[in-house]
């Protein structure tokens, strides 16, 4: 591949690449990137900036690991994709293996594919063909709550916050699903039954028509940055089996330690039905998702009608990817990570903590290694996000949230400055 000069490059994005959430052509500032190395991303301009994002949660060991890069180097010599169709391989045998050894105890099968979106369609219709099995072919709807975000494909649409979604747009397409209150007490407020009202009473009325009760444990991540009580957690599951309803974990953006535990369900020592992982299970090298489900769930596949689960992408269970995702967790398990999601949640707190006495600022809150600043009115992203370039740092707010989840590896003076980058923009009022 041939380098371009970079105004030609940065022409040529604006004719005709199509950027997520944004306008084409884009008037919006976009940074071209050169390379990647540990938390710095190199911009084709020359400035290196701290990440404070882990590309959307996912870098989670730095970029340009060599250890995942050997990985994949490892994996390539031998294939690179082979279909999975009838045939099998050595790397999505042992990442299966080690997903069940990580996951909660009922969670024994593992369904692969391609992005986390496809993760949560791959829930939602085993959850739909397991209520056919058992011979209830009416329990196709879905429970969830607001504030969620699940993906942007269809069934995933349809059980994200259906505001922040917009949802009308999509109207004659989307299938329309139950939405129960968002939880308002916080993660370390105390429990009070009536935050749980609202879902208790959906599953009340519906739950013939329910198959599976689907949201994010403990923070709700792309629909407001929110963090609430594992109690919450704890009630739906056994809300769940009291109506006879599956309980679908999307783990997605909160898998692989980000939030202090392992999972995030491991707050509330709940184990789903079904869990979606995605995200950090490369440690951000590139796309893989799955979906685990439990032998109660699985075991009625083969007398079904289909006899099989309907589903099957073309690139499920890419050799490649499983390989790094192996390599990945190896990190983690011979790590630290404990230990780095700790100190970076406890310097959060400590620097973000005069972000509250700011006139713009609503919220500040920290849990794991994950800091939200939260403004009473939507920044202005035309004037924020070059001004946290300006200060060496990578930073993308969205709405009214200014937030940061940075790799794990990430030293104190590194994380120091996206503090100060934070503390500085919303001093200014961004709005
Ligand atoms: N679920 C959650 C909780 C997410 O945060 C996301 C992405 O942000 C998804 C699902 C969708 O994943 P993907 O973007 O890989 O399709």
């Amino acid at each position: 591949m041939e380098f371009l000069p970079t105004d030609r490059l940065m022409d040529l994005d604006r004719q005709h690449v199509w950027h997520p959430y944004a306008p084409m052509p884009n008037p919006r500032p976009t940074f071209p990137v050169r390379s990647a190395q540990g938390v710095y991303l190199e911009l084709e301009t020359g400035e290196r900036l701290v990440d404070g994002m882990s590309s959307w949660w996912t870098c989670i060991h730095g970029y340009n690991h060599p250890q995942l890069n050997q990985a994949a180097l490892d994996q390539m010599g031998r294939m690179s994709h082979v279909m999975f169709g009838g045939l099998t391989h050595q790397p999505a045998v042992q990442l299966a293996h080690k997903l069940v050894e990580l996951t909660p105890a009922p969670l024994q099968h593992v369904f692969f594919c391609d992005s986390g979106s496809v993760a949560v369609e791959v829930a939602m219709k085993m959850a739909i063909q397991y209520w056919y099995n058992q011979g209830q072919p009416q329990k196709q709807h879905f429970l969830t709550i607001r504030n969620g975000y699940h993906g942007d494909t269809f069934a995933a649409m349809a059980v994200c916050d259906p505001v922040n979604g917009m949802h009308h747009l999509f109207r004659n397409s989307l299938v329309e699903q139950y939405f129960a209150d968002a939880p308002q007490i916080p993660f370390e407020g105390d429990w009070q039954e009536a935050d749980i009202a609202s879902f208790a009473a959906i599953l009340e009325t519906h739950h013939q028509d329910l198959a599976a009760a689907i949201f994010e444990p403990v923070v709700q991540g792309a629909g407001g940055m929110r963090f609430y009580s594992p109690q919450y957690v704890k009630r739906a599951r056994e809300l769940c089996d009291q109506y006879g309803v599956l309980l679908i974990l999307d783990e997605i953006a909160t898998g692989f330690g980000r939030t202090g535990k392992r999972f995030a369900c491991d707050y509330a020592s709940v184990a789903p039905d079904l869990m979606c992982v995605g995200k950090a299970l490369t440690g951000g090298f590139m796309s893989l998702a799955a979906t685990l489900a439990t032998t109660e769930i699985s075991q009625t596949f083969a007398q079904g009608e289909a006899g099989v689960f309907m589903h099957g992408p073309t690139f499920m269970a890419n050799p490649l990817a499983c390989a790094v995702a192996l390599a990945s967790l190896d990190i983690l398990d011979s790590g630290d990570w404990v230990g780095q999601v700790h100190r970076i949640e406890a310097q959060l707190r400590q620097e973000l903590a005069p972000c509250q006495d700011f006139s713009a600022v609503q919220d500040v809150r920290v849990l794991g290694a994950i800091g939200v600043v939260e403004l009473h009115q939507p920044v202005d992203m035309a004037v924020v996000q070059p001004q946290f370039v300006q200060q060496g740092v990578w930073l993308r707010p969205f709405g009214r949230l200014i937030y940061t989840m940075p790799p794990y590896t990430i030293e104190p003076d590194q994380l120091r400055r996206i503090t100060e980058a934070i503390v500085t923009v919303t001093r200014q009022d961004p709005g």
